[in-house]
């Protein structure tokens, strides 16, 4: 099958429909209607196959993972999701493999009406690389930088799921029931989008967290040139992580494994308790500390004072 017969009969077909989109797939390029006084918000992860997703690792999965990493971004900014577009490259034309795919990515994509109106197909070493547009009234884009000393740190879901699975990857069959829910979670994260558009106007800073919540962390407070008091033992894990992992290991994967794709932001002292519990309508949302004066400067604590972090604070490509 060439890529003209990919694209036209497993691409093009579910690729999905908004009535913003003058000129999807076909043509030398889309043409769109952004939303009347809103600004863009322009994302892209590029996922390569024994960098962040093992060998073999199934197509849906793959799919999936892509559009949500994405669609973490986007909620990270506090945008509605709009368009896509998707470089693929692939070893070979296997039709098998791109149906799969497509089947994943537009599962993430389709409850959020996300229409991929272009991109380019190549061959090579299997990568997948996807860029989105969402859209936020200008003013309103949820930033790293305007976290201030007083404010509340909160963090969405669960930490160190992700991390925990990848981890435990070549464990023997059968798993335990726990180690399917930990996989889910790094094969099929899911993206606050809702939190994040929550997150407007109410947030004063906002990342999301895909190297590690320490490293995350410190990307915001270098940004917003303060400081943090992280209260390590008030860390949201999840039961799976509890019960599969001795107490150190699964506190070294919520502080420093990657993947998780939660958000980490800051609300102002005076937010009211109603304004935090709404935010829980969307999904899990816990305090774990708050933001000091001490510029750069992470400081963990658990009940007894000041502890010291184990293992490495975030994942880099280029160490
Ligand atoms: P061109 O040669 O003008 O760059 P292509 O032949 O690469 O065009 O692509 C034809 C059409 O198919 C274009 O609209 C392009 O955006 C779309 N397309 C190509 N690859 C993909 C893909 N992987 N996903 C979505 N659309 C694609
Ligand atoms: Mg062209």
């Amino acid at each position: 099958m060439d890529e003209f017969t990919l694209i036209e009969r497993l691409i093009a077909p579910v690729a999905g429909s908004r009535a913003d989109v003058c000129l999807g797939i076909g043509d030398d390029g889309a043409v769109v209607r952004p939303p009347p006084g809103e600004a863009l918000v322009l994302v892209l992860d590029t996922l390569v196959e024994a960098v962040h997703f093992p060998r073999g690792f199934p197509p849906g999965d793959i799919g999936y993972r892509s559009a949500a990493t994405n669609l973490s971004d986007l909620a990270a900014m506090g945008a509605t999701p709009l368009w896509a577009t998707l470089g693929l490259t692939l070893p070979q034309p296997d039709v098998e493999w791109v149906r799969a795919f497509m089947a994943g990515l537009q599962a993430a994509l389709a409850p959020h009406e996300v229409q991929l109106v272009g991109g380019d197909t190549t061959r090579g070493p299997l990568c997948l690389s996807l860029q989105l547009t969402g859209s936020v009234p200008e003013s309103l884009a949820l930033r790293r930088n305007g976290a201030r000393p007083g404010d509340r740190l909160f963090v969405s879901g669960f930490l160190g799921d992700a991390a925990a699975a990848l981890a435990s990857l070549s464990m023997p069959e059968p798993m335990p029931p726990g180690a399917h829910y930990l996989r889910e979670r790094f094969a099929r994260p899911t993206a606050r989008v809702g939190l994040g558009q929550a997150l407007r106007g109410l947030a004063t800073s906002c990342i999301d967290i895909s190297d590690g919540l320490l490293g995350d962390i410190g990307h915001l407070l270098a940004y917003s040139a303060c400081g943090a008091d992280l209260r390590v033992d008030h860390l949201p894990l999840s039961p799976a992580l509890v019960e599969l992992l001795d107490a150190d290991t699964a506190l070294a994967h919520a502080l420093s494994g990657g993947d998780d794709y939660e958000l980490c932001f800051t609300l102002p002292p005076a937010t009211p308790p109603a304004v935090v519990g709404a935010l829980r309508q969307h999904c899990a949302v816990t305090e774990i500390g708050l933001i000091t004066t001490e510029r750069g400067q992470l400081q963990l604590r658990d009940a007894n004072g000041p502890v010291t972090p184990p293992g490495p604070t975030g994942y880099r490509h280029f160490p």
